[in-house]
């Protein structure tokens, strides 16, 4: 933070989790360090995350959705629309028989930028839906909602009901004693929550996240927390907060 504050930095472009991983810790300290945006993208952004760098950093959190393919690119406006780039590729949204649909499908995209690998109709596994009308922001470009997170990470209960990632957030408000967290499901109905904790974390703190999941999240999982020393990101550098680990899931 301080270095941050000591460049003159306006903007903070980050991946979320490193990001919401820098204004937890300040925000423990008490610290905030006004920023004229935050720009973040590569991972799902989630509610949780995007209150506390808003808070922090006194601004508004803008997120873009695009992909190492780069098939498809999106960009949040000040209202919090995905405005997609029509200048960039060619976006199509299928389901799952290949033919265009208004509900959530698969993200198609066809490059128009890359001379040298062109991607024709290329799928990604994320999921997004059109978003009719026109945006208050005044732009034209078409408008597309992102259903949070990978296919492949999608998390069940235990009658094979999808469960939200944004939902799960919910049960980490207010527990101040975790450092890091990742949620797997393991098994039909079972997930396992991995904490990192802080010093002060105590079995009231595991209590507590539990309830919390029954309450808000779903009371038709068995989960249980195991405390960890650290969370692996991927070779990318990402960080899957939600990680499908159940080789049953792919036939949900
Ligand atoms: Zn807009």
């Amino acid at each position: 933070m301080n270095a941050l504050q000591a460049s003159g930095a306006q903007f903070l472009r980050a991946y979320p989790s490193s990001s919401f991983e820098l204004a937890r810790l300040a925000d423990q300290q008490g610290l905030t360090l006004p920023l004229r945006s935050v720009v973040t993208g590569s991972e799902p952004l989630y509610p949780l995350q995007r209150e506390m760098l808003e808070q922090v950093f006194s601004c508004k959190v803008f997120d873009f959705y695009g992909m190492a393919e780069r098939v498809a690119y999106a960009a949040q406006c000040e209202h919090g629309h995905y405005h997609l780039n029509p200048e960039y590729s060619w976006v199509e949204i299928l389901d799952e028989h290949d033919k265009p649909t208004d509900d959530f499908g698969f993200v198609v995209g066809t490059t128009f930028h890359n001379d040298v690998m062109p991607l024709l109709r290329y799928r990604i596994s994320d999921q997004a839906r059109w978003v009719k009308g026109t945006c208050t922001c005044g732009r034209s470009y078409p408008r597309i909602e992102l259903s949070s997170g990978k296919v492949e990470d999608q998390l069940f209960d235990r009658e094979g009901t999808a469960v939200s990632a944004s939902v799960i957030t919910f049960a980490f408000k207010g527990l101040a004693n975790i450092r890091k967290s990742q949620v797997a499901q393991l098994g039909l109905g079972e997930w396992e929550v991995r904490v990192v904790p802080e010093t002060g974390f105590t079995e009231g703190d595991s209590q507590a996240l539990l309830a919390n999941i029954e309450h808000h999240v779903s009371d038709k999982i068995k989960v249980k927390v195991r405390l960890v020393d650290d969370l692996a990101r991927l070779p990318s550098g990402k960080f899957k907060w939600v990680s499908q680990e159940w080789p049953g899931a792919r036939r949900m």
